[in-house]
């Protein structure tokens, strides 16, 4: 089965389902759940894989599941979806709006969800008819707004056996039937830095018979990030912003303690990775020259999203084949961190932004208590997801550069 034949399967499909996926969505929406506690989201997964004929494995806390469909030597392609909530309130006026205070599907996870259980349940069909040409795994991960999801999946072999991932996320600046892609890196890394420095301290009229602590915290406030920008390539964009610095409490004299924290953003992978150390020795030149005493902690929070080409290839192809030719359309790399990038260190694949804003109406941001989606995005992303999964089965190789050159 190849381009139209499966275009006309998801179209048969989505005839049938699409009304009951929106349900599934708006159900999510109004039951929205923390990270590490999506339980009754993970139940109401669970038992409409079960329904389709699969056998869906919960995580040993109880939240976020595994569940493959198709077996055989073949390919194992893995489909990721997150399914956790955020802690603001819902500000919208409609019927699904969340019912739990303070928190919401501001991030559009309740999307991404019902996108991979809609397309799920299409792959059970397939398989069932003898059509899947291979294994296709299906994560719905928890926790990717707190630290730990990606990494809790990961530790239960959720990739292991994994040749390539895909995974999708909402978009509302790209219009709805519209997927954005980009080669290369599409979200950035945010690590958390603390400075922490100690000295004799003592009187401001003896400087030299002390360690001038405060002089050597400014110094180390604007050498850091100065020497960074000398040491790392410019194009990683790495940079160190302080957000809150705090020494002493007199004039005159010259505190034994003072502390600075920031973060560290960073676009590149591999500035990332060499981002700790360099800081770190750059921290004792400058403490060592003023004799004072300097440690750091050093939060690591994502890395980049680093979408690889073949990948893109193949979500540009799969999405010109369902939704139709200048569906894919490029996209910027955001600021934001996105833990798909734990999978994409150790598997190849590529991570898309589904358009979810209606033509010509309001553009929301997400992690805003407004935020909502068109819905037909439902059935686009089902579209794109099980496109994309034949299409990496098939593993047709280099495709139509043309969709590709313009991405890079
Ligand atoms: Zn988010
Ligand atoms: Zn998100």
């Amino acid at each position: 089965m190849r381009g139209r034949e499966l275009r006309g399967e998801l179209d048969a499909f989505l005839a049938e389902s699409e009304q009951d996926l929106v349900a599934f969505r708006r159900d999510l929406h109004m039951h929205p759940e923390l990270a590490f506690a999506e339980y009754r989201t993970t139940q109401r997964i669970a038992e409409r894989l079960t329904a389709a004929g699969l056998s869906p494995r919960v995580l040993p806390k109880g939240t976020g599941l595994i569940c493959d469909v198709g077996s055989g030597d073949g390919p194992t392609v893995a489909l990721r979806a997150d399914i956790d909530a955020l802690p603001l309130q819902d500000e919208k006026d409609v019927p699904y709006r969340s019912t739990v205070p303070g928190v919401c599907h501001a991030c559009g996870h309740d999307v991404h969800t019902t996108v991979l259980l809609g397309t799920s349940l299409f792959l059970a069909q397939q398989a069932a008819a003898g059509l899947l040409p291979g294994r296709v795994r299906l994560i719905f991960q928890p926790a990717e707004e707190a630290p730990g999801g990606a990494l809790e999946v990961m530790a239960h072999g959720g990739i292991s056996g994994v040749d390539r991932i895909f995974g999708l996320h909402c978009d509302p600046r790209v219009d709805v039937g519209q997927l954005g892609l980009r080669v290369g890196p599409i979200t950035s890394a945010c690590d958390r830095l603390t400075v922490r420095v100690s000295g004799p301290g003592g009187h401001t009229a003896r400087p030299h018979l002390t360690a001038d602590l405060v002089f050597a915290l400014a110094k180390i406030l604007t050498e850091l990030p100065a020497a960074l920008s000398r040491r790392i390539d410019p194009r990683s964009s790495l940079s160190l912003v302080w957000g809150r610095v705090e020494a002493g409490s007199a004039a005159n004299a010259i505190p034994d303690d003072g502390v600075a924290e920031g973060t560290v953003r960073c676009l590149d992978e591999d500035a990332w990775h060499a981002a700790p150390d360099l800081i770190k020795s750059l921290l004792e030149s400058v403490a060592s020259a003023y004799g004072i005493e300097a440690t750091m902690d050093y939060t690591r929070g994502v890395p980049p999203v680093v979408n690889d080409e073949v990948s893109v290839e193949m979500l540009g192809e799969a999405a010109e084949r369902v939704l139709g030719a200048g569906a894919v359309v490029p996209t910027q790399q955001s600021l934001g961190g996105e833990d798909f990038a734990w999978y994409l260190e150790s598997v190849p694949g590529a991570f898309a932004r589904l358009g979810t804003r209606s033509p010509d109406g309001v553009t929301y941001d997400i992690h805003q208590g407004t935020f909502d989606v068109d819905e037909q995005a439902i059935a686009m992303g089902v579209r794109v997801m099980a496109a994309t999964a034949f299409t990496a089965l098939w593993d047709v190789g280099p495709l139509d550069s043309t969709v590709t050159s313009a991405l890079a």
